[in-house]
Order: structure tokens, then sequence, then C-alpha cells
């Protein structure tokens, strides 16, 4: 399986990280061994200084497909789950500047937390989502305020990569992302409905 994530998909993040909204969909890989095993803490790695958190949806691709329209896009997944992007924020920017691609910074050993619980959920235009540092709600928004809708993504993304079932698709982070440090309780909640919890260590 395969791990997409979307870059500056809602307006204010994008503004946060000083860059204009996107005309087509960023996206970038992480590799299976980013995923953060299941109940496990995230250990801060010991390359960076800056490590963000990126509260994310996800979807979970449900059937084979390529060059898929939009209007078929929907029939692609049919659950959603929560997850954190962590992203290296000093080797990204460094990666930035120099022009270089980001997996140092982004696709790195436990960089990708992912929900254990995947939802049914009939109403995607009206997904509620935050997350809560120490008890702190630091991030919050609604899928409704992406930029690029689930179905763009699996059309845009369908173009060039094959989707399989399995894949997961992180659909980009809200405003809000900010650093972790030992000690950090880190609370995710799709519509209410808790779904991680993680210690950073
Ligand atoms: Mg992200």
């Amino acid at each position: 399986m395969k791990i997409i994530c979307i870059g500056r998909n809602y307006l204010a993040h994008a503004k946060e990280m000083g860059k204009e909204p996107p005309k087509k969909p960023i996206f970038f890989l992480k590799p299976d061994s980013a995923i953060l095993p299941k109940r496990n803490p995230f250990f801060i790695p010991d390359f960076s200084n800056e490590i963000h958190y990126e509260i994310e949806l996800i979807i979970k691709i449900n059937r084979l497909g390529k060059h898929i329209d939009p209007s078929f896009a929907s029939k692609y997944f049919n659950e959603i789950g929560l997850g954190i992007d962590f992203t290296a924020r000093d080797l990204q920017k460094e990666c930035k500047e120099n022009g270089l691609p980001w997996e140092m910074a982004k696709a790195f050993d436990q960089s990708a937390l992912i929900s254990e619980k995947f939802l049914n959920i009939n109403d995607l235009e009206n997904l509620d989502f935050e997350l809560k540092k120490n008890g702190k709600t630091v991030q919050k928004s609604n899928a409704k305020n992406m930029i690029f809708s689930f179905n763009d993504i699996i059309h845009h993304v369908s173009q060039f990569m094959t989707l399989k079932i399995g894949d997961l698709i992180f659909t980009g982070t809200p405003s809000g992302v900010g650093p972790v440090t030992i000690g950090d309780v880190l609370e995710g909640y799709l519509n209410d409905k808790r779904m991680f919890k993680v210690n950073v260590k």
C-alpha cells in the first residue's frame, strides 16, 4: 500500500506557511514504513529540532482505479479516518530552500499516525475534526474548508498513479500547526468522537 499526502489544502494553512493556495492539488508520498505502530508513543527523532503536528482527515481507497472521473470518485472510498502527518519542519524548510525533495522531512519512520478506527460517514461535506494538545484545541476545521474535495483529490492523483485497495490519502491540514515536545499528549477527534491518543516521548 502507499500513503499519498496532500499539501496546502486549506487556505488558512497555506497562508500560515507563507504560500498562495495551489491551483492543482499538491501531493507527496510516505512509505508504509512511516506508519506509527498502533498504540505506540511518538518518539521525537534526533535528526530534527522542530517536529510539527498536522492533523488530517484520511480516506481509505476501496477499489482499484486510474483516471478516475470526479463524478465517480466517491465510489472509491467509504471510510474516513484521522491522523497526523508529522513533519520535520526544520528539514522541510531546508529542502524547500534548496529545491530538494521532501522525503527527509515527511517520510521518516513514525511520521504517519493513522487512527485505528475508520468511520462510515454519509455527510462528507460536514465533517468536523480537531486536534487537542495537552487537552487544549490547537487545530480545528471542517472538511468543507478543503480547497480540493475528496473527489477532486482522487481524480487528480489517479491521473498519475493507480490507486489500489488499501491505499490511504491524507487530505491536508488546516491552520494551527505547531511543534511537539516530550511529554505532550495529542488527541484527535472526528465529529466529536475520539479517534486516537498518542504520547510524545
Ligand atoms: Mg500535511
